[in-house]
């Protein structure tokens, strides 16, 4: 019989895996050109800030928080 692991002392996660990036994660982040929200967008690999509506790229799970990198949203 296999010993588990102790996980007792560990707080528990949830098991379903967010692709992407961790909810935890888009908390601490914020939108280099107006400090704004990031939210992630419909894709898995896009974040978009809540604010200014600019969309970051997201490249193995590391949030590209760049403005020369950003996409503009496109305006009317
Ligand atoms: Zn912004």
């Amino acid at each position: 019989m296999k010993k588990r692991p102790d996980t007792a002392g560990k707080s528990a996660k949830s098991p379903s895996v967010t692709r992407g990036i961790d909810k935890e994660l888009l908390d601490i982040l914020a939108c280099p050109a107006c400090r704004g929200d990031i939210k992630s967008g419909a894709a898995a690999d896009s974040l978009y800030c809540l604010s200014c509506g600019r969309r970051y790229p997201l490249k193995n799970g590391i949030p590209i928080l760049i403005i020369e990198k950003a996409e503009l949203p496109s305006k009317g």
